[in-house]
């Protein structure tokens, strides 16, 4: 009885403040949208989401650059406060994340958790329409069209629903390749919205857009400009958001009952796609599905250069790896280690924030996890495309030099960067040979440019005083 009152309170209040925002916003009456029956709770959308968001970021290879995602985050926040009243859940977060994937998808996840891809926002022509493509995810959010589909499945569980929803993000979002029989079906069950809730979505997604400053005709836009690409069989996102018909005509017919609140456009969507235009390529779907596409390590805080102490001209011995020994500046610490590598730096020349970490001066040893060609060079031009993922500013020399390393073959190279701490030139010199099980041991030292000459002869210093004995 209670929850009856209760309900039926909130249905008024509801009604209300939907009769105000009418009066205030909207000249004309705009297209009222009823969510689906759901027999899920807010709370378990929001667990729902949670999970699957943690299972997604862990499978799709993150773009992880502060200013892309900040950008996909001001557009998000802004139609996130606009979200309709009646479909506001406290519960909600909304949250935005960027996947250095080609191909043009984005997907929402029950709660809030949204990724979108880096070939959406490339193939978008203006900001509108990737604020377009947003609204429509998040109206499927908003109305709950996740748990509604499963609410009128044949009694799909709520553990079964994940399963789904990690089936959608590995068969049907991220890597097509590897969607076989029962994944296929996952996969579509969860992400394949039936034609009238695509209907809906994007009928509260022009409101959406709308009401944050956005014409909603850019999401009709979008929906054009994303049929022109991708070939005979369309982006992924466009078969998972069948048009439930007329698609364009209804999206125009309804903007043009709303008013556009004010105007939400940053300004900054040039810069962004010059910016990712200048990062090496996003991951292919099957790359991701075999397994080829890492996550960027992130960028850290930046902040002004500082005075790092230079190199000691004491050394000290060490044991980075249980193969491997040499001698480095008694000034530098061991700044990050594990089974893979460790890092060397000074005092003051190592930044960790967050999960990620950066040094603009020290040595870092490495291995790399995949087994190498048996051509160096080949190597460790592949290296070099590895690390530049994470360092769209990574340039190589190109020029190869003869080395050795604990008396075996060894090639050395400099690269240039600019410091993502500091944003100065920095140095980085590449040494690498092969260890007797195949794999390839690297060798990197940095310094900002200006010290590169005193960092350097240490550097020397700590390559020819490495002795392995891996055979
Ligand atoms: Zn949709």
């Amino acid at each position: 009885m209670t929850a009856l009152l209760l309900s039926r309170r909130g249905a008024r209040i509801t009604a209300v403040l939907t009769l105000s925002l009418s009066l205030t916003t909207f000249t004309v009456a705009q297209t009222r949208i009823v969510a689906p029956k759901n027999k899920y709770s807010v709370a378990e959308d929001v667990k729902l989401g949670r999970e699957a968001a943690a299972q997604a970021k862990k499978e799709l290879p993150m773009l992880n650059d502060d200013r892309v995602d900040d950008y996909v985050e001001r557009i998000g926040k802004r139609l996130a406060q606009a979200v309709a009243p009646e479909f506001q859940h406290p519960e909600f977060m909304y949250t935005f994340d960027v996947v250095n994937q080609k191909d043009i998808n984005a997907f929402a996840l029950p709660g809030g958790p949204m990724f979108l891809n880096r070939g959406m926002i490339e193939a978008a022509q203006s900001e509108g329409e990737v604020a377009g493509v947003m609204a429509h995810e998040m109206s499927h959010v908003a109305l709950r069209h996740g748990t509604a589909q499963a609410s009128s499945g044949q009694g799909a569980q709520i553990g079964g629903i994940l399963g789904q929803i990690a089936g959608a993000i590995i068969g049907g979002t991220a890597g097509s390749i590897i969607s076989t029989g029962s994944q296929v079906a996952a996969g579509a069950y969860i992400t394949k919205y039936s034609r009238a809730y695509e209907s809906q979505a994007d009928i509260l997604g022009a409101q959406m857009l709308a009401r944050a400053g956005y014409d909603p005709r850019e999401m009709a836009n979008m929906f054009k400009t994303l049929a022109e690409e991708g070939g005979a069989r369309g982006p992924e996102w466009l078969s998972s958001h069948p048009d439930p018909g007329n698609r364009y005509n209804a999206i125009v017919k309804e903007a043009a009952q709303l008013r556009v609140q004010g105007n939400a456009n940053t300004g900054q969507f040039s810069e962004i796609k010059s910016r990712l235009a200048g990062m090496s390529p996003a991951y292919t779907a099957e790359q991701i599905a075999k397994g080829q596409a890492r996550s960027n390590p992130g960028t850290v805080a930046t902040r002004a250069p500082i005075n790092v102490p230079p190199p000691s001209n004491s050394f000290r011995t060490s044991q980075p790896l249980n193969f491997m020994r040499l001698s480095l500046p008694s000034n530098w610490g061991e700044v990050s280690g594990g089974n893979d590598g460790v890092t060397y730096a000074p005092e003051g020349g190592y930044i960790e924030s967050g999960d990620n970490s950066a040094f603009t001066h020290g040595f870092q040893i490495g291995v790399s996890n995949v087994r190498g060609s048996g051509n160096l060079q080949r190597d460790t031009e592949g290296l070099i495309q590895a690390f530049a993922r994470g360092n769209p500013q990574l340039r190589a020399s190109g020029n190869y030099a003869r080395d050795r390393i604990s008396g075996r073959n060894a090639i050395r190279t400099s690269l240039s960067n600019v410091s993502e701490v500091t944003g100065q030139r920095e140095s980085v010199s590449l040494t690498t040979t092969q260890l007797s099980d195949g794999r390839v041991l690297y060798l990197i030292g940095v310094s900002p440019q200006d010290e590169a000459r005193v960092y350097e002869d240490a550097f020397q210093r700590v390559r020819q005083s490495i002795q392995l004995s891996d055979r």
